[in-house]
């Protein structure tokens, strides 16, 4: 098997990029010129701005090579990406895909990487429209542009959330932070005794949401439908609680977030017994889910009470109350970006 495998020096850096680039065609149909020039070129429909947005993943920081199949990593790199342009009622276009990596990766990983990525961009009507390569001392680095289009009166920002909004969140919370600690888990145990199997009964949907998330496309043609325009809106990548406070903090209100509201399904109830943790600890600090969190005006209520997507989770309050977490019993704390030890702390 090992003689299939080819090292990266041996075809070199254009002979990789090349390698890459020929499975690679375009779909959308602002994509003038995609990979093969010095720059690609795409067009903006008239009347919209374009929306970017960059993020960086470092092995041993953001994702670990002993659990993350190349095939998800790359999907997982695209989709976080499009999960903040969609975040900004944005409908995303093309992408840029750059990889660092050590000597320790074979063509045929980096390939798996890209089928992954292109597999993301294929799923969202996506084309990747160029990056770079380069080799890395240690490790594998990967950064993503994701670009973007929308009608400027249809951007939705952080900042835009008022007093009395209802906060919503989309989909359930929780589930990949999850997956992440049955990761670990079976990790540690896989280095004391390498010849164990991995346990993951009974964890298919956790563990999908930590190693392939989607980003809710579907939410966002979902409010567009129901004509209803978010005031303020943020994906989850940090946990519901910090994500709150975000808003919060740009807008210049507070949230007033109910425990018993959070979306949290079975999987991660039952999930999170096994590791001794509260599900709350998961949906409130856990991250990763990218969810939409966003406000709607108390007007908007009936156009959505009905949808199954999203729920209400709270409302925003004047700056002067505090963000806080309402408990089953009424109680109040306040909500921190650790919400889980304040709330025990009290
Ligand atoms: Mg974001």
């Amino acid at each position: 098997m090992e003689n299939d495998l080819h090292s990266i020096e041996s075809i070199g850096e254009f002979g990789l990029i090349k390698d890459l680039a020929e499975g690679l065609g375009t779909r959308n149909p602002l994509t003038i010129r995609g990979i093969g020039d010095d720059a690609a070129v795409c067009r903006i429909p008239k009347g919209e701005v374009l929306v970017t947005s960059t993020d960086v993943l470092v092995e041993g920081i953001h994702f670990d090579m002993s659990y993350s199949p190349l095939k998800h990593l790359g999907y997982k790199a695209v989709a976080v990406n499009l999960s903040d342009i969609y975040a900004m009622n944005a409908k995303p276009q093309q992408i840029t895909f750059s990889i660092a990596l050590s000597s320790k990766y074979t063509v045929e990983a980096v390939r798996e990487l890209y089928a992954g990525a292109e597999l993301a961009c294929e799923t969202y009507g996506v084309d990747l429209v160029g990056g770079d390569t380069s080799s890395s001392k240690y490790g594998m680095f990967i950064s993503v542009t994701a670009l973007g289009t929308a009608k400027e009166e249809d951007i939705v920002y952080r900042d835009g959330a008022k007093e009395k909004d209802l906060l919503l969140v989309s989909g359930d919370l929780g589930a990949a932070y999850l997956g992440l600690q049955i990761l670990e888990r079976e990790r540690l145990i896989y280095k004391e005794n390498p010849g164990a199997q991995p346990d993951l009964a009974g964890f298919d949907y956790v563990l999908e949401r930590q190693l392939k998330p989607e980003p809710r496309q579907d939410v966002i043609a979902k409010l567009k439908e129901l004509d209803v325009k978010p005031t303020s809106m943020i994906d989850i990548s940090d946990g519901l609680a910090s994500e709150c406070l975000h808003l919060a903090e740009e807008s210049e209100v507070s949230v007033q977030l109910y425990d018993t509201k959070i979306p949290i399904v079975k999987e991660v109830r039952e999930g999170a017994k096994e590791f001794n943790m509260d599900p709350s600890i998961c949906a409130l600090n856990g991250g990763e889910d990218y969810e939409l969190l966003f406000t709607i005006a108390q007007a908007d209520f009936e156009k959505i009470k009905d949808e199954k997507l999203f729920s209400v989770i709270g409302y925003i309050d004047h700056a002067s109350v505090g963000s806080n977490l309402i408990d089953a019993s009424n109680n109040v704390h306040t909500l921190t970006a650790q919400g889980w030890n304040a709330f025990k702390s009290e």
